[in-house]
């Protein structure tokens, strides 16, 4: 059984039986009878389901908001802006995707060459709970306005969220079994990765379920994409706007209660502005309102399970023992963890070394630009990053010296459908969103004409 339990209350909203071998060959079947279906529907027809989806999405963004609080327990705010980026995402990609899968014209001994892009069949994805709607969207928009379908298996936490994407697009006009949600065991997932059916595997989650998941598709040649943890680095120089660049570290880092992949997960401060960055970001931690996801007053919610905040309240320990200060928060109940602030964080603690998935800050001091730059790289991830300075052409140069998939400059780390997204080092491969990742799972086909 997948048990939805509130992480604010404890209580359990829901049990969903696993799907049995019957039900999910009778998916695989639906899932390669709708693709054949959408080779023979023009774009334009997908577009204006893909446009049902949005309006459906908007139309009840509430009542998905408060199942995505239910489940995982980001606040109602933060689930109903996630719902609505998934519809204005949807909207973007229904009105640029015409232009994207243009075919491309190509020069060459040929009378006419050209590239033309072409869906491949159904594409298994594998989700997080941290963003139960966007994440899944996010894959799903783009793919299946290409013509691919898609069967998710969603995290164990997040059935209810799983079930109700699935009945968003059954009801937008799409044909039945376009997307479908999986009820199935991480464990139970070879039989289905192998089928020849599915055509690829897109995994959102920890580099060790990536890795994971990466070798079962290498075995059975299917193409991957890896969406994995990150350790952000978010840099301030002594030259930055100070007040905006702290603003932004605690947005960055507390929302959601900091269970992001971009999260801000390292502030690396230069020397000299490290007393006054600090004094600025515990005022503004010391102004966060912890408590009921549901309450429009409430800033940050519980985090999604009490294993996850154990896990955090270890790595805090340790960076503790091993010398950090705690100046803010560092108790929890239940899943309910504090906003917590740690200085003197060094590149050989816990929590300098480990993806801090919770509403931990830790400030780094950095003697000097170039050695802000060598800590943000000190790890083993590659996925977003941060860097404040007034000097924006300094700021170009350094952004060239990161090794990250993005550089966000004065800015927080954030997907957006326009930009392509994803990561390098352990944080995986591939991009999502954008032409990229639109791209991703298509047969990118050479036509040759003598
Ligand atoms: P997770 O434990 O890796 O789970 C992610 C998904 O993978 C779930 O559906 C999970 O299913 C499944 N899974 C886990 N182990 C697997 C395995 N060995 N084989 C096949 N599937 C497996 O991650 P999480 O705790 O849900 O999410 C947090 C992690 O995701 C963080 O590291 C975060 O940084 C990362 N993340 C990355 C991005 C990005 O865009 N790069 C975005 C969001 C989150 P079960 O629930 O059934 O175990």
């Amino acid at each position: 059984m997948f048990t939805s339990i509130n992480p604010f209350t404890q209580e359990t909203i829901a049990e969903y039986t696993p799907h049995t071998q019957a039900e999910i060959e009778q998916k695989l079947q639906r899932g390669e009878r709708a693709y054949r279906q959408l080779l023979e529907t023009p774009l334009e027809q997908r577009r204006q389901w893909m446009m049902q989806v949005a309006s459906s999405l908007r139309k009840n963004a509430t009542a998905h908001a408060t199942l995505i609080t239910q489940e995982m327990g980001k606040t109602l705010k933060e689930a109903k802006a996630e719902v609505l980026k998934c519809a204005s995402s949807a909207e973007y990609f229904a009105e640029h995707i015409a232009e994207m899968l243009e075919p491309r014209p190509i020069q060459s001994d040929a009378y006419k060459s050209y590239v033309s892009y072409e869906p491949k069949g159904i594409i298994l994805a594998i989700m997080p709970w941290n963003f139960p709607y966007w994440q899944v969207f996010r894959f799903a928009i783009p793919n299946i306005l290409a013509g691919n379908t898609g069967l998710l298996k969603h995290a164990s936490n997040v059935s209810g969220c799983s079930l109700a994407i699935e009945q968003v697009f059954m009801e937008s006009g799409f044909p039945e079994g376009t997307f479908q949600s999986l009820l199935v065991s991480s464990k139970d997932l070879e039989p289905i990765v192998a089928d020849p059916r599915i055509q690829g595997v897109t995994l959102t989650g920890s580099t060790p379920a990536g890795k994971s998941v990466a070798a079962l598709a290498g075995k059975y040649l299917k193409k991957t994409v890896l969406e994995l943890g990150g350790s952000d680095p978010f840099i301030v120089l002594k030259d930055a706007d100070l007040e905006a660049a702290a603003k932004t570290a605690v947005q960055g880092r507390m929302q959601n209660a900091g269970q992001s992949c971009i999260a801000a997960k390292r502030w690396i401060v230069e020397k000299e502005i490290v007393p006054a960055f600090t004094a600025e970001v515990r005022r503004l931690l010391e102004n966060m309102q912890q408590g009921d996801p549901m309450q429009d007053t409430t800033s940050m919610g519980p985090m999604a399970r009490t294993d996850l905040a154990e896990d955090l309240d270890r790595q805090l320990q340790e960076s503790i023992s091993q010398g950090a200060r705690l100046e803010l928060g560092g108790t929890y109940e239940g899943c309910n963890f504090a906003p917590t602030l740690l200085t003197g964080v060094t590149n050989d603690m816990t929590a300098f070394k480990e993806e801090t998935f919770g509403p931990l800050a830790v400030i780094i001091e950095a003697a000097n630009e170039d050695e802000a730059i060598a800590l943000a790289n000190e790890t083993d991830f590659g996925l977003g990053s941060a860097l404040w300075t007034s000097d924006l052409d300094k700021a170009a140069h350094l952004a060239t010296r990161i090794e990250s998939g993005n550089v966000f400059i004065n800015a927080m780390v954030r997907s957006d459908a326009r930009l392509p997204f994803g990561g390098v080092k352990q944080s995986g491969y591939g991009r999502e969103l954008s032409l990229e990742g639109t791209h991703e799972f298509l047969n990118v086909k050479t036509v040759y004409i003598q």
